[in-house]
């Protein structure tokens, strides 16, 4: 049986008065019936991971490069990110994807150093409004996913997000029959690659446009076992209900 799972992306924003988000989101879930984790800004992981300290929300980076350490300036390794107090890290987000030339071999890359220094690696995948038009989706799935995820993975240290391109931050979310067809695909692969065992106790989350409004339709998806959300985690006001609605 999987744990749900309810992920926060902060992305580029948040400084410290934002931690009171967080203090707010740990009292309204004091034993959540799912994982809560939150990955503020690199420069809010310590003192998030501080604030958090006994709570049930876990914490995680947003990246992490793929050496331990060296001439990478501006980069942070996983080493860092765990000191910091992360458990976990997001890898592959689309947005990292286009900003800064991602490749799926430097996905997979950070992602197994990320698992060999202790962190859980929620790796993203997801097709763009072309390339779905021209129905390609799954295609472009089943190639992020073989060449972005490492081998040598477990239910434990392997998240996928599956986010379509076009959903995130737009308001437009795919039919449940869209991701229902996405989230099988890809429990298919992780079976075939892993082996029942492992492929079936990886979570597979949805990411794009999740809110309050829509969560409870989209966790009623088979093989959805969680989301990882955008804008509505910055607010314990809107990430809380989507929390509840996983429970
Ligand atoms: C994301 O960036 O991972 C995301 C899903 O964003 P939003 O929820 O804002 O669409």
């Amino acid at each position: 049986m999987r744990r749900k799972l309810a992920a926060g992306n902060w992305k580029m924003n948040g400084t410290g008065a934002a931690l009171a988000e967080l203090e707010a989101l740990a009292a309204a879930h004091p034993d959540p019936g799912c994982d809560i984790v939150i990955c503020p800004p690199a420069t809010l992981i310590h003192r998030a991971s501080t604030a958090t300290r006994g709570t049930a929300i876990a914490i995680g980076g947003q990246d992490c490069h793929a050496a331990a350490s060296g001439a990478h300036t501006g980069d942070i390794s996983a080493e860092m990110l765990s000191d910091a107090g992360a458990t976990h890290v997001i890898l592959g987000h689309s947005e990292r994807r286009a900003d800064h030339g991602e490749t799926d071999e430097d996905v997979r890359a950070k992602a197994r150093h990320a698992i060999d220094s202790g962190l859980t690696a929620i790796i993203c995948v997801g097709e763009s409004l072309a390339e779905r038009e021209a129905a390609n989706t799954l295609d472009i799935i089943g190639g992020q996913l073989a060449g972005s995820v490492p081998d040598l993975v477990t239910g434990e240290t392997l998240v996928i997000a599956y986010e379509p391109i076009w959903a995130i931050g737009t308001g437009l979310t795919p039919t449940a029959d869209q991701i229902g067809e996405v989230h099988a695909f890809i429990r298919a692969r992780l079976e075939r690659r892993f082996g029942a065992g492992v492929g079936r106790s990886v979570r597979i989350l949805y990411g794009g446009s999740v809110k309050p409004s829509n969560a409870a339709e989209i966790f009623a998806v088979p093989d959805v076992d969680g989301a990882l959300v955008g804008g509505a985690s910055l607010h314990a006001c809107d990430f809380s209900p989507i929390v509840s609605a996983l429970e």
